[in-house]
């Protein structure tokens, strides 16, 4: 690399990408797929109130807080975003998503809908992506796969999934999740095109 370019490269600030959609509609499975392939982009880990489900590690998945422990970094304004999701609260850490950025690094989150519409109003530049099911039928399936919700949260999901559908218009790109191969093809070719 000449050093223009070496100096190019250290003043490129990091762009924000926001993979958004229903609950079960595979955010995860992808965000890992695309994360093993792409240099420089790195994930922003959460905060959340829930409890970890089986196999899920602190400082991996999330970070497993207390509900004053969320109120009390909420109060202290450190979440660039956050929201109340299926009872649970979630939020995104601002200094951690400021210092990947500054460091010209490209963050990826997976938050819901709600979050997705706050970074949009935050940093405009971001590029906020949808992950659709095919069908809410396909959806619900996939929940009841999952076997982790109770038939209550697969309900209140469910109904939630079916308003987040109406948000779509406000993305910038939609990747329709139905087989997973296609699908990461998809969001892969969408971040690559942001960073040539
Ligand atoms: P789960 O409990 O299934 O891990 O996540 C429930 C929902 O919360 C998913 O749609 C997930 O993407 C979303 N979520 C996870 N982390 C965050 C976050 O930091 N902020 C927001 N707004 N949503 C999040």
């Amino acid at each position: 690399m000449s050093e223009r370019e070496h100096e190019k490269k250290q003043r490129r600030r990091g762009r924000l990408f926001v993979l958004a959609g229903p609950s079960g509609v595979g955010k995860g499975t992808l965000r890992m797929r695309v994360l093993s392939d792409i240099d420089g982009l790195v994930y922003s880990i959460s905060c959340t109130t829930r409890a970890p489900r089986d196999g899920e590690r602190e400082g991996t998945d999330y970070r497993f807080i207390s509900k004053q422990e969320f109120e009390d970094r909420e109060k202290r304004g450190l979440f660039l975003e956050h929201a109340a999701v299926h009872g649970n609260f979630y939020g995104t850490l601002r200094e951690d998503v400021e210092r990947e950025l500054a460091a010209g690094r490209d963050v990826l989150l997976e938050i819901d809908v709600q979050g997705a519409q706050q970074i949009r109003g935050l940093l405009p530049e971001s590029v906020l992506i949808f992950v659709s099911p095919p069908s809410i039928a396909v959806l619900e399936e996939r929940l009841r796969r999952r076997e982790t919700e109770s038939e209550e949260q697969i309900a209140l999901r469910l109904a939630n999934a079916k308003r987040e559908m109406e948000c779509i218009p406000a993305y910038d790109h939609v990747v329709l999740n139905d087989t997973l191969e296609r699908a990461s093809e998809d969001l892969r070719g969408i971040i690559a095109s942001y960073r040539r």
